[in-house]
């Protein structure tokens, strides 16, 4: 009888990983500013290249690595953000799988410059295909910055499988505005083949929503505010008559992190009840805030949905709460689409 099960090579297994971390560039960019958020930066950049194909850089003034991170953050399930299974209750980082750094040097070229602030050096390597390729001890400045190029440059069907450049730039842009719309205290700067696309300077939700989608957007947002034991409620939705045919500006966070949902959309949908022509859809930027114990956030790899311990009672907050901003604007129905 002989044995025939061998355990995978480490960058078999990443690459393996890769495949369901890293779908397209916009991956890469959502990972990487996720990483400078958890990092405690106050300023981020982006900055890509043909949509991402040929560059994509995330800059940060965050709290760097030292020389033994700075190896160890491409190694599969290697993180700093939990411990125990029992944290993923109590999260509040963005990351915690420590999957993306290992996934992404997997299958692309990476450059990383790092320095924590108490060093006076800091390190600068480069990973290719999961292989360590350099390491230097280098002057630098406090932060971190990734350089990821060749994306998918060993998995050529992948490659082809990438869209033009205008989708692959959509997913980019809107990764780029969940993250700045969850981070309005966050200094965030995005250049697109060396022009600026962006610059959003630290500031509060609705100016960080005007910054980002024109100063039009001031006058069409009506505030909601609720505060509940299970959960606190911020943020904006347009007046009803600035309905759209199309659903365009639709965003829920939870606890900063940008999330689809649904359910929320229908509570939100049920409290604009008869103030919306059939088929017009509403923005909104709702900011929940529940405790971390009450969710489930590794239900998803790339974790845009969450589980709630309890859908019905946010649903039934979240619906009064706008009905309740919506009567306060004294919002009256309008039945003309194109006002
Ligand atoms: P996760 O974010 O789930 O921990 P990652 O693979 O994205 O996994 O990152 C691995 C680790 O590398 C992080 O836990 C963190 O300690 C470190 N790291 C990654 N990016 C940065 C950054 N921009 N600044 C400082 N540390 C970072
Ligand atoms: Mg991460």
């Amino acid at each position: 009888m002989s044995s025939i099960i061998q355990l995978l090579p480490d960058h078999v297994a990443n690459q393996i990983a890769a495949g369901e971390v890293v779908q397209r560039p916009a991956s890469v960019v959502k990972e990487l500013l996720e990483n400078a958020v958890d990092a405690g930066a106050t300023d981020i950049k982006l900055i890509i290249k043909d949509a991402g194909k040929s560059l994509v850089q995330v800059i940060d003034n965050g709290k760097g690595m030292s020389v033994t991170d700075s190896r160890l953050c491409f190694e599969r399930h290697a993180t700093s953000k939990i411990r125990l299974a029992e944290d993923l209750f109590s999260l509040s980082t963005k990351g915690f799988r420590g999957e993306a750094l290992a996934s992404i040097a997997a299958i692309a070229h990476v450059e990383m410059k790092t320095r924590q602030d108490q060093d006076e050096l800091g390190t600068q390597l480069v990973i290719e295909g999961s292989k360590f390729i350099t390491q230097d001890v280098a002057v630098l400045p406090k932060g971190t910055s990734f350089s990821v190029k060749n994306l998918f440059f060993n998995i050529p069907a992948r490659r082809n499988f990438l869209k033009s450049d205008t989708v692959e730039h959509r997913h980019i842009l809107d990764e780029f505005q969940r993250v700045a719309l969850a981070h309005a205290n966050i200094h965030f700067t995005m250049y697109h083949n060396g022009s600026e696309m962006f610059n959003l300077p630290q500031s509060n939700f609705r100016q960080r929503i005007v910054n980002i989608f024109s100063g039009k957007t001031n006058e069409k947002l009506v505030p909601i505010q609720e505060s509940t034991e299970i959960v606190g409620i911020q943020g904006f939705v347009s007046k009803p008559e600035f309905a759209k045919k199309n659903r365009g500006e639709q965003f829920f966070f939870v606890n900063d992190r940008f999330i689809k949902s649904g359910y929320l959309h229908h509570a939100i949908m049920a409290a604009y009840e008869g103030l919306l022509k059939d088929g017009a859809q509403p923005s909104y930027f709702i900011y929940l805030n529940v405790p971390p114990n009450t969710i489930d956030i590794n239900i998803h790899p790339t974790k845009t949905e969450i589980k709630f311990d309890d859908e019905h009672a946010l649903y039934a907050i979240l619906r009064s709460a706008v009905k309740h901003s919506l009567g306060q604007f004294n919002v009256a129905p309008v039945l003309d689409f194109d006002r």
